[in-house]
């Protein structure tokens, strides 16, 4: 058995192009005892053939991947898993499998969903055909599933030193390797240089109830995050993290700022969702609605948890007033 002392580890980083707003994304390959690739680009041929060539360059083939970890289930980072050949092992969380399998049980109740939760935000009926285009970007992403789900603290065979860590937030399924000898975080899309992650909203799973309350996870995790003794971020898109606890610190910041904003703008009125959301996002809400929304949602539901607002929920749209301050 390799000692893990004498181990030696590399890490190789892929950049690959995507057709979306957030331009290109990054995948890592760990060498270390095993061949360890960590999220797995947009399922587009120019994606696949770059990939390639960025694998060769560092003298490796696809068929020398002996495992691949996803950090979570956005198309940008599963997709060419539908290329790369059947027999290797995929983990991730749990929460990532629905979506990578495009289960259609737990997909035929997004229209729906989307539409009652448009309704409850007060969203003017003139946006409700974006309803049917929601999960298009699918068509980017992969349909594997995982093969084995990995959670809080697990280690991952042929990987040593680095260990997973739940983040959920900008993914309800995402996680980041650490490797606590070097204080190398591979942080997927929750620490990234230049953009606050969005935490987006995903309609309950099968048998769920209510949604993920998405802010609240991703202030946890970032907090989360400031425990650890970090010292670079590898990140999903964007340039390397070295500076990380001021980046946290600024991150959390914003969000106080911006959850500050509305509260200042619901003391003046009770006001929907959707108000909120064009009063935050005037110049860019009606072209980014869902992304918008979700930052809205993500802001009041940070507010309610923290008693700073109050919902009326008596009819729709909902709508929301500053309540009792809690010291
Ligand atoms: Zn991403």
């Amino acid at each position: 058995m390799m000692n893990e002392v004498f181990c030696k580890q590399e890490i190789k980083k892929i950049t690959i192009p995507t057709p979306f707003a957030v331009g290109d994304v990054h995948t890592y390959v760990i060498i270390s005892e095993k061949v360890t690739l960590v999220d797995a680009g947009v399922k587009t041929h120019q994606a696949w053939g770059i990939f390639q060539d960025e694998l060769l360059k560092h003298g490796l083939k696809v068929m020398d991947i002996d495992q691949v970890i996803v950090t979570h289930h956005h198309p940008d980072h599963v997709g060419l898993l539908d290329y790369l050949p059947s027999n290797i092992p995929v983990f991730g969380h749990k929460r990532a499998h629905p979506w990578m399998t495009q289960d259609l049980r737990y997909f035929s109740s997004h229209e729906q969903y989307y539409k009652k939760l448009f309704k409850e935000m007060g969203v003017e009926e003139r946006f409700y055909p974006v309803l049917a285009t929601v999960d298009k970007p699918l068509r980017f992403s992969c349909r594997r599933g995982l093969t084995s789900f990995v959670s809080d603290g697990d280690k991952l065979d042929g990987l040593p030193g680095w260990r997973i860590i739940e983040t959920p937030g900008h993914a309800s399924s995402h996680i980041v390797l650490f490797d606590e000898k070097s204080g190398t975080l591979i942080g997927g899309d929750l620490i990234l240089a230049d953009i606050s992650p969005n935490p987006l909203v995903e309609p309950p799973y099968l048998g769920e109830v209510d949604r993920k309350k998405a802010m609240l996870d991703y202030v946890q995790s970032i907090e989360k995050m400031n425990l650890l003794a970090i010292k670079r971020v590898l990140p999903g898109h964007g340039k390397v993290v070295e500076d990380v606890s001021a980046l946290l610190a600024t991150r959390l910041k914003q969000q106080e700022k911006r959850a500050k904003k509305v509260v200042d703008f619901v003391t003046k009125q009770p006001s929907s969702a959707y108000e909120i959301c064009q009063y935050l996002f005037s110049s860019v809400y009606e072209k980014q609605l869902l992304l918008t929304l979700s930052e809205t949602l993500g802001q009041i539901d940070y507010l309610l948890d923290k008693d700073l607002i109050i919902e009326n929920n008596d009819t729709t749209p909902f709508t929301y007033q500053v309540g009792v301050i809690k010291e």
